[in-house]
This record gives structure tokens, C-alpha cells and sequence, in this order.
């Protein structure tokens, strides 16, 4: 599904991603933790080259991203993302959050864009919140709201950066649960989170990334309970 092949990334001077291999198989949970400043976010806005790389390859369902011609606005909405902010338009009611990309960029005619946004707020949980705008709605209910718009574009690949990270405690759970359904539903996910429980319960592999590459990599449970690095035993040291 994405295979990212020696990808390096620098800003200026300061080398970021220093050569990550990465394969991700249809369906697959992948989720993604280390220590602030290793790389996290630059890993997951390569994969959809929100970010430029500086060399190496990224790959998704077979096709060579980095080659010229490739219409990268058309691969950016099979690749959902959703942030730490959750970034919705706040003029705009959650519906009309959730339509207004299909019917800007694929010319959904409104009343089928309404219909989709509809069922997508109900399996979020906030089938009756799709007048509100987002001031009306607590954090928990707007990365909802988000993660639902990014599922209206029907990507083929999800991606979280720490989508729980800004919520009060008690609302990170309600977010956690429609991600969990997601995972269940088949979707491929790579998730930047510090949700060790979640890792756990629904990551089919676990990533360490440090110092711009992947340090270790298994299932979350060998990860997690027998880290092999000295780094990834002192970073889950702190978190767990
Ligand atoms: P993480 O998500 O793991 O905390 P990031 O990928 O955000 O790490 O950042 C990795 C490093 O890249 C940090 O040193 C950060 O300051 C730097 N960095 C990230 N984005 C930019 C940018 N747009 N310009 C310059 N440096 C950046
Ligand atoms: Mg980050």
C-alpha cells in the first residue's frame, strides 16, 4: 500500500529524516512513537509529499510519487490526514465542513454530498450535531468532525498525527473509539500517537522513530514490553 524507500529529508542544514524504510500493507496498523523533534510528523507529511524529499522513493499502491508528472493534488485526497488541530473552518457548520471539499474538488452535487456527510457524522457519533459550528463543539466532537471529513474524500490510507494529543483527558477515549472502528473496518492507518493502550489493542506493528530514523519496529506487545534498543527502553521509560 506505501512503501517509503531511503527517504531523507532535510530543512536547510539540519538532516530530519536520515534514510527511513517503511512498508505499510493494505489494512495495516502502524503506529508511530519517539521522543519530540525525532521526525514523527516529517515521516507522516513525506508519505503524502506535503513535504518535498530530499532523496529516496515513496511508493503508494505501486506508483512512484517521486516521479515527475505524477498529479500530486490527486494522491494528497486518497491520503487522509488529520492533525493535533483539528483544523476545521469555523464559518462553516460540520456539514458543511464535511462537503465542501467533494463538492469543490470532485463537483459532488450538494444533496449527495449531504447524504455522505450525514452517515459519516452518525458512525462518528454526532449524527446530531451536523448544524453546529465548531466554537459549539467540545475538542473531542471537532477531531470527530475531522476525522469524518477526511473519510469523505473515501482515502485509501489515513494518517493521525497525534490526533488526541491537544483533548482534555476525558475526551480522548470518544476519538480513540472511532479510530478503533476504523482500524476494525480494514482501513490502513499510520498513527503518531503516545496511546500506548492503543497501540497495543489495535497497532499491527510499532514504529520507533529517533534521531530521524526507525530505531526499532515489531509488534506493539514485544515493542512495548521487551524493547531490544537502549533508546526505546529509556523513551518508554518516560511515557509509560
Ligand atoms: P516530531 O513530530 O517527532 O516531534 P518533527 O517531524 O515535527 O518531529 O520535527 C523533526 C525536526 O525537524 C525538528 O528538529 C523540527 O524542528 C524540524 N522541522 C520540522 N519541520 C520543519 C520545517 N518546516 N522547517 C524547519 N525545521 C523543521
Ligand atoms: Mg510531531
Amino acid at each position: 500500500m506505501i512503501e517509503l524507500r531511503g527517504v531523507r529529508k532535510s530543512f536547510g542544514g539540519l538532516e530530519v529524516l536520515k534514510g527511513v524504510d517503511l512498508t505499510v500493507t493494505r489494512g495495516e496498523v502502524v503506529v508511530i512513537i519517539g521522543p519530540s523533534g525525532g521526525g514523527k510528523s516529517t515521516l507522516l507529511r513525506c508519505v503524502n509529499l506535503l513535504e518535498p524529499i530530499t532523496a529516496g522513493k515513496v511508493f503508494l499502491e505501486g506508483r512512484d510519487l517521486t516521479e515527475p508528472g505524477v498529479d500530486l493534488n490527486e494522491v494528497r485526497r486518497q491520503i487522509g490526514m488529520v492533525f493535533q488541530q483539528f483544523n476545521l473552518f469555523p464559518h462553516l457548520t460540520a456539514l458543511d465542513n464535511l462537503t465542501l471539499a467533494p463538492r469543490r474538488l470532485l463537483r459532488t452535487p450538494r444533496t449527495e454530498a449531504e447524504q455522505a456527510a450525514r452517515e459519516l457524522l452518525d458512525r462518528v457519533g454526532l449524527a446530531d450535531k451536523a448544524g453546529s459550528h465548531p466554537g459549539q463543539l467540545s475538542g473531542g466532537q471537532q477531531q470527530r468532525v475531522a476525522i469524518a471529513r477526511a473519510l469523505m474524500m473515501a482515502p485509501h490510507v489515513m494518517l493521525f498525527d497525534e490526533v488526541t494529543s491537544a483533548l482534555d483527558p476525558e475526551l480522548v477515549s470518544e476519538v480513540l473509539d472511532v479510530m478503533r472502528d476504523l482500524a476494525r473496518s480494514g482501513m490502513t492507518m499510520l498513527c503518531v500517537t503516545h496511546e500506548m493502550g492503543f497501540a497495543r489493542e489495535l497497532g499491527d506493528r510499532l514504529v520507533f522513530v529517533d534521531g530521524g530514523v526507525i530505531a526499532e519496529q515489531g509488534r506493539p506487545a514485544d515493542v512495548l514490553d521487551e524493547p531490544s534498543g537502549e533508546r526505546t527502553r529509556q523513551f518508554l521509560r518516560k511515557v509509560l
